[in-house]
């Protein structure tokens, strides 16, 4: 029998698996964890319309109190999960108190990279993750500021965007040679760099951080051809890693991430795990994957939610994303690695176009910029293994469902 669950992360998957918990008739002990103060909220704001100040903090929130109060959810928020023994399936908090579980749901989420280079621990060098980490890059988002982005991948894109239209003088350094070069199509980073150079935004690729300078806080960056960037805001948006220190000293398996089977069970049967801390099996695409993605994290929640209630549930989803730059939508949906052919839907100038991957002829993976249509057809046509006829998928005048 199981009378009390713990949920170890208030994130997107910690408050969906809370939700689906309660909703599916969970009636037992429900707890929740979270080093964060706050009630769980949604985090793709903070680089977008948070950060900008156009969205209160209050509508981040997933849920408010009264939610908590009136489900009977025993809220430990600013605690954080310190030790946890699979043993005998208790987890010591960082305020010394312990707590006996039947079932453990990690949802323990990414933390950013940290830069390494000489100068990376000055005052002043900026990661974006939590709400905690807004105020003070928000501070500085004023006409006239020099901001430094390191990093050209979604957040710092995102932040770049954000900050110029706030009147910021945005530099955004990347060490590869193009923008999102790990998750777009080369001409979907090109479309992207022009689109930022076009609003202002001066994006230098091929270039590498060597040094941060400056006597009381960061002041200035420097490259590795010498050339160097004076900062009054420096965010550096490098990538993240999964949190799973916790579930690795427990002896769970962790390779890239948490390591779950399709259930969401780690390796032992009474823990499981959700979101961006997994390394799970993507049954679409016969591979593992770790995702930092919204949708991932809430149909991971809700399936782990599910298998806990001993209701068998697998998660198989083709996943999708989203990103907004300027007035831009980035729609991704499916993954591309392996894929044989890509064939680009419209014209770049325009504004709007598709980059489709296709692999022995199926359709694998969709990226749509402005383009909403071809991205919901693609949800489907990924699913089903649709088989495109290529030209007339090529013709944008033929919508993407008519194609196959
Ligand atoms: C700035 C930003 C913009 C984003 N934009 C987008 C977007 O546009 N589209 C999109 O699809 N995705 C976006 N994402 C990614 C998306 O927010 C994540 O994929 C999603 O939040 C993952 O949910 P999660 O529950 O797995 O982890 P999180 O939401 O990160 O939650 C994990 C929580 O666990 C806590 N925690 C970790 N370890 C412990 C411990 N030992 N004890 C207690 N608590 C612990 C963490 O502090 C955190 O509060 C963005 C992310 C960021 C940071």
């Amino acid at each position: 029998m199981i009378s009390t669950i713990l949920i170890i992360g208030g994130g997107q998957a910690g408050a969906q698996a809370i939700d689906t918990l309660r909703r599916e008739g969970f009636k037992g002990r429900l707890i929740l964890v979270s080093d964060e103060p706050q009630l769980p909220y949604q985090r793709p704001p903070l680089s977008k319309k948070f950060l900008s100040g156009e969205l209160a903090a209050e509508r981040l929130l997933f849920r408010h109190q009264s939610f908590y109060d009136d489900h009977g959810i025993e809220l430990k928020l600013g605690v954080r999960a310190t030790q946890l023994d699979a043993a005998v399936r208790k987890v010591v908090l960082s305020n010394g108190e312990e707590v006996v579980y039947d079932r453990l749901l990690l949802c323990l989420g990414a933390m950013s990279r940290q830069l390494t280079c000489p100068g990376a621990d000055l005052p002043g060098v900026h990661y974006l993750r939590t709400i905690a980490d807004v105020p003070q890059i928000q501070s500085a988002l004023k006409p006239g500021t020099r901001a430094v982005i390191i990093g050209g991948g979604y957040i710092g894109l995102e932040t770049a965007a954000t900050a110029r239209k706030m009147g910021c003088l945005v530099t955004v350094l990347e060490m590869a040679d193009r923008v999102m070069n790990r998750v777009v199509a080369s001409n979907v980073s090109e479309y992207f760099a022009h689109e930022h150079r076009t609003q202002g935004v001066n994006i230098i690729c091929n270039t590498r951080v060597v040094h941060l300078d400056g006597t009381t806080k960061v002041e200035r960056v420097v490259c590795a051809d010498g050339t160097s960037y004076e900062a009054d805001l420096l965010v550096v948006g490098v990538g993240a890693v999964a949190n799973m220190q916790l579930a690795s000293d427990a002896g769970l398996k962790c390779e890239n991430g948490i390591v779950v089977d399709e259930y969401c069970q780690t390796s032992d049967p009474a823990i499981y795990a959700a979101g961006d801390c997994t390394y799970h099996p993507s049954l679409r695409f016969d591979m593992r994957v770790r995702l930092e993605s919204v949708d991932n994290a809430f149909e991971q929640a809700k399936t782990a939610a599910l298998n806990i209630l001993e209701r068998p549930t697998i998660h198989d989803r083709v996943p999708w994303f989203w990103s907004d730059q300027f007035d831009n939508k980035l729609l991704i949906v499916g993954l591309s690695q392996g894929h044989d052919l890509q064939v680009t839907r419209g014209d770049p100038a325009t504004r709007s176009f598709t980059v489709c991957y296709l692999k022995g002829g199926e359709l694998m993976a969709v990226e749509a910029i402005n383009h909403s249509k071809d991205y919901m057809a693609a949800r489907k046509l990924i699913a089903d293994r649709a088989r495109p006829n290529i030209d007339k998928l090529a013709d944008p005048q033929v919508a993407l469902k008519e194609a196959f």
